[in-house]
């Protein structure tokens, strides 16, 4: 096998010629696995997997085709995964909140207790979770941040992250001082070329006012937002009633200015972005007309599902076959260790067959492969085996994934 990190230089040309060379100026590895996933699709063990020792990939051909020095590796060859929904930056947080406390009480114990920790031992964790990230065959993260704590650990990554500067307020007097602190944090992300972008939290986190602040930032895609992850959302924006109030009241917040609109959470805050595309985290409450009302409204939208997560905090999961049956572009997320007990795409994919086994393997590695990298915008280099891509090659079988490219 090579050596961990050499390959990802990310900003290499990859030209047609420069492939040719790779073909004949360096090593070649071969691998055959008991199948291969191409990022789309589910080839048999007949077909071999080429690639430069930079991991850039060269070719699919039968084994008849593929020569000498072939590996014969023990599990399904599969795209490095793609992580679209992480907070690295509460890495520390790990067994801190009790499971099953539902959301409000949730968020209250992370806000009270993120930075109940030193910097130096959140740096610790983030780099132990990014290595575990790693090495379990995560390819790249779409992570949510508040401040800067990731910002270091970032530059010096072999892991491609988008940063979604997360932005949040409730009370609208605060709007425009909340967004130019989060603005400061994206400005610092920008000035060191990290990819990123200034994003709402939550429907129940953020006043119309913000609301338009984030829509109108120029240059800022994809947006990333919390959604319909708890009952409580919805009914806040039915009819101001539910458990936020008590939140709210928690932190000493005025409500007086929010409106409930008599809908769901989503078709209130989802207008305001219908010209970017979107990434819905955790779905896990939203419903058939919710859907409907994106499929009409929404450019392109991608619905990042994190069901260990909810699982920890709600003990429910997303209506998956619903999402399914619209014809929804799935993807995958891990959420932080503050509400999972591991940073494994492969862990939520057991997770999502062991309470849905009638979803084809097939179509759930898309999500976590070749659908994430579309969401993030990086299918050039990730997500799928194809020619010229470099998205890194890991192997999994019923226990684990790992990664060997
Ligand atoms: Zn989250």
């Amino acid at each position: 096998m090579f050596k961990q990190y050499g390959y990802l230089n990310k900003f290499a040309k990859l030209t047609p010629i420069n492939i040719i060379r790779y073909k004949y100026m360096v090593q070649l590895a071969k691998f055959k696995g008991t199948a291969l996933f191409t990022g789309k699709q589910l080839l048999p063990e007949s077909m071999v997997l080429i690639v430069s020792d930079k991991g850039v990939v060269l070719d699919i051909v039968h084994e008849t085709a593929a020569g000498d020095d072939v590996q014969q590796v023990n599990g399904i060859l599969c795209p490095g995964f793609i992580n679209t929904h992480c907070h690295l930056e509460l890495s520390h947080m790990a067994g801190v909140i009790p499971e099953g406390t539902g959301l409000p009480a949730f968020l209250t114990s992370v806000m009270e207790k993120r930075g109940q920790q030193d910097p130096a031992a959140q740096e610790l964790a983030m780099a132990i979770a990014e290595k575990a990230m790693w090495e379990s065959g995560i390819a790249a993260v779409g992570d949510i941040c508040n401040g800067t704590a990731s910002l270091r650990q970032k530059k010096e990554s072999s892991l491609y992250y988008h940063s979604f500067i997360e932005c949040m307020g409730f009370v609208p007097t605060f709007a425009q001082n909340r967004y130019e602190f989060s603005k400061g944090v994206l400005e610092q992300f920008r000035t060191t070329g990290l990819p990123c972008s200034i994003v709402p939290h939550a429907p129940y986190s953020v006043s119309a006012d913000l609301f338009a602040l984030l829509a109108a930032t120029p240059d800022n895609t994809p947006v990333s937002i919390h959604n319909q992850e708890s009952a409580a959302e919805n009914m806040l924006y039915k009819d101001k009633t539910g458990d936020f109030l008590h939140f709210y009241q928690h932190f000493g917040m005025d409500t007086s200015a929010f409106q409930p609109t008599g809908t769901n959470s989503l078709p209130a805050w989802l207008p305001w972005f219908k010209h970017l595309p979107l990434i819905l985290v955790h779905n896990t409450f939203t419903q058939e007309s919710d859907l409907q009302f994106t499929k009409d409204n929404a450019l392109q939208t991608y619905w990042c599902l994190c069901p260990q997560a909810n699982l920890y905090i709600e003990n429910c999961l997303p209506d998956i076959p619903l999402l399914r049956s619209k014809g929804c572009t799935i993807t995958l997320g891990t959420d932080s260790l503050a509400s999972n007990h591991q940073l494994s795409i492969w862990q939520e994919i057991q997770t999502i067959r062991k309470h849905f086994p009638g979803i084809p393997l097939e179509e759930i590695l898309q999500w976590a492969t070749f659908n994430g990298a579309q969401a993030l915008g990086i299918t050039d280099l990730y997500g799928s085996f194809e020619k010229g891509k470099r998205p890194g090659v890991i192997l999994i079988d019923h226990i684990e994934s790992k990664r060997i490219i």
